[in-house]
Order: structure tokens, then sequence, then C-alpha cells
């Protein structure tokens, strides 16, 4: 008997409605294969809190952590809110509040095309980040005084220690390394206890090659040569920048996927799939945004809930348009957001 999954749906700013409708035909999909699913969308974001005041009312936060079973998640920024208040309140407190410490983000390129690197093809590359989602420099705690302005970076041993479990977890599972990019020559005190964590779980997990190495010389070797690397693990800070380079490799921002999750499962709801780029204003309303990052997302949604078969008919989908020559213009080609979403679906299995 098949669990009954009820998803909040959050198109968010930007580009992300134009994303996210393109994968709400996923979820009737889904459905029309027997899985028992509803979704709600919400209506938070720039737009909404402009007009209301709101960003993400208690009580919506409550519902969304106690009666949902996970999010979907376009994009949150907005020129009209220059202090990014509302993408504080929304996303960065979905992250935090739920505790999906684990921001995984994929990187596994299908055309060798969009591999920017000499000698290396699109097959030998399958690298996965694993960032710490709540905490580090992102942890929003600073000061802006006259003449001097202060970012603190919180990092606390419950949300290491997760982050660390999961990404060894993964390595051990997929049979790769792992890699921890970390900081700890100059970064003594946070980055340190990252090392000692690393250190002691390395010792659990012996099975797993795993090193650790100074984030800019880890740089330098993904761009050398990605494919020796499996599983990454990082702070938030520089999870980010590096998967960012990352979805270099994919073929650009439009194209790399993320899924945030909580492997101590606090709540009923413990997973969060956007793609990994942002609201990108400059595209926002063009209809030319490229949905395969929010498709991929969705795959990893789908696997978090424990539907194999969809999640991989959904990156099957992908991966045969892509190599049938669909491309928005961030790929080189001309196919509209829509396009591009009716391309992907039409090699979904029945
Ligand atoms: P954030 O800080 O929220 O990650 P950002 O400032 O890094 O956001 P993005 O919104 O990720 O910026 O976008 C950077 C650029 O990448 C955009 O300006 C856009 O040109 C391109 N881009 C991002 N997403 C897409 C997409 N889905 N399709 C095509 N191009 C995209």
């Amino acid at each position: 008997m098949d669990v009954a999954i009820r998803l909040a749906v959050i198109p968010g700013d930007g580009i992300g409605p134009e994303v996210v409708r393109e994968v709400l035909p996923l979820l009737e999909w889904a459905r029309g294969r027997g899985r028992e699913l509803t979704w709600e969308i919400h209506p938070w974001g720039a737009t909404h809190f402009l007009a209301t005041g709101k960003i993400l009312p208690e009580d919506a936060f409550i519902e969304l952590r106690d009666q949902t079973d996970g999010i979907l998640f376009g994009a949150v920024g907005d020129p009209r809110v220059p202090d990014g208040r509302h993408a504080e309140g929304l996303l960065l407190r979905l992250r935090r509040d739920l505790e999906l410490t684990v921001n995984e983000r994929p990187c596994r390129p299908i055309l060798d095309a969009h591999l920017p690197l000499k000698g290396v093809r699109a097959a030998e590359v399958a690298i996965e980040v694993f960032r710490e989602n709540t905490e580090g420099p992102y942890c929003l705690k600073g000061t802006t005084e006259p003449h001097r302005a202060t970012d603190l970076a919180e990092h606390t041993e419950p949300a290491v220690r997760r982050l660390l479990e999961a990404a060894f977890a993964r390595a051990a599972e997929r049979g790769c390394s792992l890699t921890l990019a970390h900081k700890a020559n100059v970064l003594k005190h946070g980055h340190g206890l990252w090392l000692r964590m690393f250190q002691e779980l390395r010792a659990a997990f012996h099975q797993v090659p795993a090193r650790g190495l100074h984030a800019d010389a880890l740089l330098c070797a993904l761009v050398q040569d990605p494919r020796p690397f499996g599983v990454i693990a990082a702070d938030n800070y520089l999870g980010d920048l590096i998967s960012d380079l990352l979805a270099a490799f994919q073929g650009g921002m439009g194209v790399a996927p993320s899924l945030s999750w909580a492997p101590h499962r606090p709540f009923r709801c413990a997973a969060l799939a956007e793609p990994v780029h942002g609201s990108a204003p400059d595209l926002a309303g063009c209809g030319t945004a490229n949905p395969t990052g929010m498709y991929l997302s969705a795959a990893l949604l789908f696997r978090h809930l424990g539907w194999i078969a969809e999640a991989e008919s959904v990156a099957s989908a992908v991966a045969t348009a892509l190599r049938q020559g669909a491309a928005t213009a961030d790929l080189g080609g001309t196919l509209s957001t829509r396009e591009m979403g009716a391309a992907i679906r039409a090699h979904l299995p029945a």
C-alpha cells in the first residue's frame, strides 16, 4: 500500500515560477503511475511580501513542517527587496528551522560538449557535494558599524557531525572517495572543528578513502581533473562556491540540481528540492530560463520519497532530451522554458 504524500510547492521569485510551472506536470505524471500524491502551491516570495508585508507566517510554517512530506522550491531573490529580508525569512528559515542540514548537489554531466575541460568525458565525472546548509558564515549573525563590518561564522558539533556522517555514508554506499574541503590553516576555530570531527568519523568509516584538502587547492585540482573525486563535504560557504564551479561542468547554472534534507528527520517535512541557481532577475519573465535543474531536483525529491523508478525515469528523460539536442539559450539552443519542459516530458514512460 502506497503511503500518501503531501507536498508544498513554493515557486518564489524571478524565474522560480517559470521553472516550477514546468515540473508540475511531473507531479501529475507520478500520480498517474499510482502514487498517492497531493500538493499545494504557496504564494510566498517578494511579490507577496511587497503586497501584504508577510514573508512566511508562523501558522504557515508549522503547517509546512508538520503536515507535508517535502517542498518543491523555485528560487528566491528580487531587486525590489534589496536587503533580501524575505529570502532570509523564507528559504534560509526553512533550511534552518526544518534542520535541513545536508544540501546535496550532484554533478553528473550528461554531454561531453557541456564539460569545459580537455580530455575528460562526461561519463567519467560523478561528484556529489554535501554542503552544510544551516550554519557557517551564512548564519546571518554579524554587525555593520561605522568603518567596520563583521560576519560571524558559527559551526556547531551536531550539524557538522550530521553533515559528515551523511557524506561518509554516501561515499560508503557508492564505494567512492570522500574529500573534506576546508581552510583550517587559517580558520583555525570553525574549520578546526570540522577537521576534528572528520578525523573522528574517518575511524568509524575506515573503508572510505577520505582526506581533507584546502579548498583553494581542491578548486585547482577539480579543474585539472575532476575524475578522482566522489563525495565532497564542505561548510555552507565553501560548498556554495564549489557547487557553482561544478554547475559549469554540467552545462551551467540552469542544469544543476539540489536537495536539502534532514538525515535525523526531526519533522515530517524532511526535504526541500530546489535548483542550484537563484532567481536570475535578468531572465525573469522572458520565458527562456532552463528548467532542467528544477527537473533534476524533483528527481532527487522523488528518490528521497523512495520513488526510485520515478526518480530514474526523470533523470533518464532529461539525459535523452539533452542528447537529442534539446537546449535553451544558456545551452546554445533556441527552446523556450515551456518547450524545454515539453521536450523532457516527451521521454517519460507512460
Ligand atoms: P543566488 O545568490 O541566489 O544563488 P546568483 O546571484 O548566484 O543567485 P543566479 O540567479 O543563480 O545568481 O543566476 C546567475 C546567472 O546564471 C543568471 O543571471 C542567469 O544569467 C544564469 N542562470 C541562472 N539560472 C538559469 C536558468 N535556469 N537558465 C538559464 N540561465 C540561468
